[in-house]
């Protein structure tokens, strides 16, 4: 028998997975999210786009009750976020501490702790829980290393990993993509994919509306309001992005459609070299100097 149990929160499923109400966030004078309103249903997977400062990150927080809103209501399921264990959340990688010496799974078994309670060992079927996460994003022969000292794609397998330890149902990953090489995007997506399969509900912050557009069914377009929120034919219009990204984003005519270009990791907005862009054969992502510029067609 378990020394303690916990009693899990249970959740209503006719309601909305995810819902925001009027979310008004403010840090001091900065207006970080005004008035949010939006709702996610069981299963769906969005990516939440904007410019760099557009509150994707306090959106997060926000849903994952690290941060309390001043004006309006999260709910989960119908409850308020604070408590519940089945939110998961992936903070952004420069956000954690990489030289915490921790083992692979030990990261993965601290999503049970909800589950077990803090005062418990691991019972069999934790141990059993972390493995089957681990074989589930293809990390079971990195059982025993040092996170930090891990590959960025690998890490962010890990923590899907500890998400599905933790039984989350609802996955919260702030830009897991940013600062990974291709195959490794591709197989967080490939995962991301599958947790659709489990009913869970997936929010990736993305600053790369190209890819953002190709593999989520549904886009949040931030700009500390929200600008649009549905599937990215309808979200990725050049008037929502000129609205989200003013000043940094520009629209390039040519002969096979808008090719619109935005500064994505400079917040001041930096004047891009247009007439050599234009003349390239459009790319997906082109790196300029030092910085990353993304293109993309809006549809007509
Ligand atoms: P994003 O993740 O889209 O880059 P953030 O949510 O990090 O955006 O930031 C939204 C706005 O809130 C920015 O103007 C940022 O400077 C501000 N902000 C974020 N976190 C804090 C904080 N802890 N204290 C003060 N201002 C903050
Ligand atoms: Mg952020």
């Amino acid at each position: 028998m378990p020394l303690m149990t916990r009693k899990i929160p249970t959740h209503d499923a006719s309601l909305p997975a995810v819902e925001l109400e009027n979310v008004t966030v403010r840090y001091d004078q900065t207006v970080a999210l005004d008035q949010i309103s939006f709702r996610l249903n069981r299963g769906d997977r969005v990516a939440v786009v904007g410019p760099n400062g557009a509150g994707k990150s306090t959106l997060f927080h926000a849903i994952a009750g690290v941060v309390r809103p001043d004006q309006g209501q999260v709910r989960i399921y119908g409850s308020v976020p604070g408590g519940h264990i089945c939110v998961g959340y992936v903070p952004q990688r420069k956000a954690i501490d990489w030289n915490f010496p921790v083992t692979v799974t030990d990261v993965v078994m601290m999503g049970r702790v909800g589950k077990m309670g803090f005062l418990r060992w691991p019972a069999r079927h934790d141990r059993e829980a972390v493995h089957a996460a681990l074989a589930e994003v293809g990390m079971s022969a990195f059982a025993d290393r040092q996170i930090g000292e891990l590959s960025g794609g690998q890490q962010q397998r890990v923590f899907l990993a500890r998400a599905l330890a933790q039984e989350a149902e609802l996955l919260l990953m702030d830009e897991p993509l940013t600062g990974l090489d291709m195959p490794s995007q591709e197989a967080i997506l490939t995962i991301i994919d599958r947790l659709h399969t489990h009913g869970i509900t997936v929010m990736v912050a993305s600053h790369d509306l190209n890819q953002a557009g190709e593999q989520f069914p549904l886009l949040l377009l931030l700009n500390h309001r929200l600008v649009a929120y549905g599937p990215p034919a309808r979200v990725l219009t050049t008037e929502n992005l000129m609205a989200a990204y003013g000043g940094q984003v520009h629209v390039v005519h040519t002969t096979e459609g808008d090719l619109l270009l935005t500064d994505t990791c400079c917040g001041g907005g930096h004047d891009l070299p247009l007439p050599e862009l234009a003349h390239a054969a459009p790319p997906v992502v082109q790196t300029v100097q030092h910085e990353t510029v993304e293109s993309m067609r809006p549809p007509r």
